[in-house]
């Protein structure tokens, strides 16, 4: 599954304390997990879909585990069901013989082999929570990762139980004329009354999760994909009608993902067919159903003057993202939850490397550290801290996480870099050969790897069950005499408290490192010890004690130290260094990750020095050390449009208040604009003639120069608005008019919103005109307002919280307004009156009933509130309390409030 778009999730927890509550709900355990008393070899589902009331038959050949007890009740998952009928071995019980409550279905005596066959009845109409069988636009759809199954049939809701699957889906063929469910259709026809049925049949076992039907009235895009060993797959993307020509890029991006998964990773598809179908009302980002794919339809559609660069970079990433799952979590799944990471972690690292592959890798790993950075390291310093493998949930759904997914990819990260691309591609196969149809944990895995390499990955482990960000300290001493250079590397647990200071275990870290003559060369890299330097200009450090001393000969003169190229580890560095070293790094650093962290660090540094005079009422400056090096980025014949645009782009605000102890909302605010517009003051020589270098010079085209080259012109136009006068305002509404694609369009829209007064009413009003039917496009409007720097975005957020177009019901519509001004917009969201608080309580509340696990989301907004000053503390306090003691408050949201409030 992918994260929800545009934000980072909250996460799990220990027990519920919320002292509103009577019964705390229940905590799932790692530790206790028992496998199944029952395995299903077979499962037979037939759907009758109707307006009213739906109906699942559903037939499950069972058999007693091995090893379980032989008097074990059989105990099935089941949530809203009404039960019809149950029967064993086709004799019906009566109601004397099974219990049911809330959650469960309970049959005292069981033979050990035998068929159960039950009907219930379910209202996929009434589904507003969007797990299990719902309706989006009018047509069926399923999402059953991680618990929605049991919504659908009494089952062995859980991911080590697997299954082969029989579906037929019967509904009216007018209205629903397309019925696609898992693995290769085998029979279709017509049914008296005006239905008609299809019956597909999935070869592969799969656990519950990976189910997935589809009824309606949808199109199909189709291709198809010749595999290695010459078998044709047939791939079906599927839309709504009028969607039909937004296709064409999802559907190459699949057949990339999948020669690419070939290539790199032995790994072919397995079916005759491969279908995509994109709704319109989805929680999550996508959905990896063995063969039927669901998907929000924000990750499918795409047209050049509908979709930004972002979003066809998006689109490519996510398809491939649950494309790679077939292997990794289809073929190969988790034993139980807590094991999410074990398909999340991996598949998001090869994703990440996917990326890397068809576009630029450094601008592809620049742009996953910053997520990193944003997201999970404000996770990990807040309530909702956990390792990538947690110990412990309330309610599963929560606890898709930046944590478990991207911290996650990055412990893979870790581990290629340690085991070389080679003894990683080796370990992989040897996960595969060993596991293949199973359902396993994170130290199989680990396991296959290690022995597949002969390599004791005993100590790497613990990153599997560590909390927090931890620290990364590192010193230097050179003696110029000698020609040698000490880089002393420590490890520290993280600096939030709470976070298991005393008892953070020794971790195993690779740190990949160089050093930089002053002019700028790279050194070579021979340890005391060594008869030659080692090859290359990086090389990778093992960190295994608490601190390890490394001494380098043949230094002469004092160098930079380049640390954590390419982001080797997921650390906070502590390393002193001057900031003229951090411009040479800037300036000359041969990996180019380096390059982009050293000017972030050295903005950093002055962004924060210049909020403190902000706060203290002192006269702002501009530090030219900060202007110059922005000047030589800018006039770098070596880099490309996409690098320069990242290099210029200044930490935001939520970056820059996790180095704050208590976050100064409105110094940062005040320092961040004030850079902003005195690098737009000492460049604007520079920036307007790369505007009009880079001025389109013909129709749109989605290749990876024409990207750079938007970006960079896109970056330029977005510092000359901000000077604000007459000329570079009216460049702004010139691209706005004449712009051909959305990337344009979008961005010089978001200046005109910058600017303010009637070119902004004007912009807002012409975009809303264009696009009011398209919910996608019109997502954008919503959230380029949310995240306004404009003195007046909170006044027009209360506003559009009553648009008519405005809507809690569709999650793409809530997240476009609410998410981004929650948790993008950290200057207007921490206003000092509160009001922003109480919209997004209001909003939290108002939504909890109808569908928890947004809500769950949006409320992760209040997290860090112990970071701000005492007066905002109170305000955001106040709100949890309210939401806390909400009668019926769900148990997702509880969860993640009862955890901010601990
Ligand atoms: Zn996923």
């Amino acid at each position: 599954m992918s994260e929800a778009p545009g934000q980072a999730a909250a996460s799990p927890s220990t027990p519920a304390s919320a002292p509103q509550r009577p019964a705390p709900p229940q905590v799932i355990r790692r530790e206790d997990y028992c496998p199944p008393a029952f395995g299903i070899d077979r499962v037979e589902l037939r759907f009758e879909l109707d307006e009213d009331v739906s109906t699942v038959h559903a037939t499950l050949a069972l058999r007693r585990a091995p090893g379980a007890a032989a008097a074990a009740p059989l105990v099935l998952d089941g949530e809203g069901l009404v039960l019809r009928s149950v029967a064993i071995d086709g004799r019906t019980l009566g109601p004397e013989a099974y219990a049911q409550d809330a959650a469960t279905l309970t049959i005292a005596a069981v033979p050990d082999v035998f068929e159960l066959r039950t009907v219930v009845e379910i209202r996929p109409q009434d589904n507003t929570e969007l797990t299990g069988l719902y309706r989006s636009s009018g047509n069926y759809c399923t999402q059953c990762e991680a618990e929605g199954f049991r919504r659908i049939t009494f089952f062995l809701d859980r991911p080590d139980v697997m299954a082969r699957y029989r579906v037929t889906l019967a509904a009216d063929r007018t209205r629903y004329p397309v019925l696609l469910a898992n693995g290769n259709r085998v029979a279709a026809g017509e049914l008296p009354g005006g239905r008609h049925f299809a019956t597909w049949d999935d070869p592969f076992p799969k656990p519950s999760y990976l189910f997935a039907l589809v009824a309606g009235d949808l199109r199909c895009h189709a291709g198809e994909f010749t595999t290695a060993s010459g078998r044709r797959v047939r791939l079906e993307i599927w839309v709504e009608p009028e969607n039909i020509d937004r296709c064409e890029h999802a559907l190459r991006s699949l057949q990339r993902a999948m020669l690419w998964d070939e290539q790199r990773f032995g790994r072919e598809y397995d079916l005759d067919i491969y279908m995509i179908v994109a709704v319109s009302d989805f929680n999550m980002g996508a959905m990896e159903n063995k063969g039927l794919n669901i998907f929000n339809a924000k990750y499918v559609l795409a047209r050049p003057d509908t979709a930004t660069d972002d979003d066809y970079e998006a689109i490519e990433k996510v398809i491939a993202h649950e494309y790679f799952h077939n292997w990794t979590g289809n073929r190969v799944t988790c034993r139980d939850w807590f094991q999410l990471t074990l398909k999340e972690g991996l598949t998001v690292f090869r994703d990440h490397w996917f990326s890397a592959d068809m576009g630029s890798p450094a601008v592809t790993r620049i742009a996953e550290v910053l997520a990193l950075r944003t997201a999970q390291f404000a996770e990990d310093s807040g309530p909702m801290a956990h390792p990538i493998r947690p110990e412990s949930y309330v309610e599963m759904n929560n606890f898709y996480t930046a944590t478990v997914y991207e911290k996650g990819s990055e412990v893979i990260g870790m581990l290629r870099t340690l085991l070389g691309d080679a003894g990683f591609r080796r370990g992989m196969d040897l996960y595969f050969e060993r596991h293949d149809g199973q359902a396993v944990t994170c130290d199989d895995f680990r396991a296959a790897l290690a022995d597949a390499n002969g390599r004791d990955l005993e100590q790497f482990g613990r990153w599997y069950s560590q909390v927090g960000t931890p620290v990364l300290r590192a010193r230097t001493t050179h003696d110029p005499a000698t020609g040698r250079f000490t880089l002393r590397l420590e490890q520290a647990p993280p600096l939030a408290a709470g976070a298991g200071r005393e008892a953070a275990p020794l971790l195993h870290i690779p740190v990949a490192m160089g050093l930089l003559a002053p002019d700028g060369s790279s050194l070579p890299l021979q340890l005391v010890g060594e008869a030659a330097a080692s090859p290359g200009e990086t090389r990778v450090l093992e960190l295994r004690e608490q601190a390890q001393s490394f001494e380098f000969v043949g230094v002469q003169e004092a160098p930079a130290v380049s640390l954590l190229r390419g982001f080797s580890a997921p650390v906070e560095l502590d390393y002193p260094r001057s900031d003229d070293e951090l411009a040479r790094l800037m300036g000359a650093d041969p990996d180019a990750f380096a390059r982009w962290d050293a000017g972030q660090e050295l903005a950093r540094r002055v962004l924060l020095r210049l909020c403190d005079d902000a706060v203290a009422g002192r006269e702002l400056v501009i530090d030219e050390r900060l202007v110059t090096a922005c000047g030589r980025v800018l006039a770098d014949p070596r880099l490309d449009g996409s690098l320069k645009a990242l290099a210029l782009t200044l930490p935001n605000e939520r970056i820059l208040g996790q180095h704050q102890t208590i976050v100064a909302v409105e110094g940062l605010h005040r320092a961040r604009q004030f850079v902003v517009r005195a690098l737009a003051e000492a460049l604007q020589g520079p920036l307007r003639a790369i505007y009009s270098e880079t001025a389109p010079r013909g129709p749109y085209a989605i290749t990876q120069p024409e990207i750079d080259r938007r970006r960079l012109h896109n970056l330029a136009l977005g510092y000359l608005a901000a000077l604000g006068d007459d000329a570079s305002v009216a460049l702004a509404v010139a691209q706005f008019k004449d712009a051909d694609n959305m990337s344009d369009s979008q961005e010089a829209l978001a200046c005109l919103i910058e600017v303010g007064g009637p070119v902004r009413e004007a912009g807002l009003a012409e975009f809303h005109a264009r696009w009011r039917g398209d919910a996608l496009v019109l997502d954008k409007w919503f959230t380029l307002q949310a995240v306004s720097g404009h003195p007046d975005t909170l006044e027009r957020v209360l506003a559009l919280a009553h648009h008519p177009d405005f809507t809690l019901a569709n999650p793409n519509r809530t997240r476009a307004l609410l998410a981004s001004f929650g948790l993008r917009n950290q200057f207007h969201f921490h206003d000092a009156s509160g009001r922003g608080y109480q919209l997004l309580a209001d909003k939290v509340c108002e939504l909890d009933p109808h569908n928890p696990h947004v809500a769950a989301r949006l409320v992760s907004a209040f997290n860090n509130w112990r970071r701000f000053d005492s007066g905002r503390q109170a305000a955001m306090h106040a709100q949890l309390q309210r939401i806390a003691g909400l009668p019926g408050l769900s148990r997702s949201t509880q969860e993640i409030v009862a955890r901010a409030l601990v």
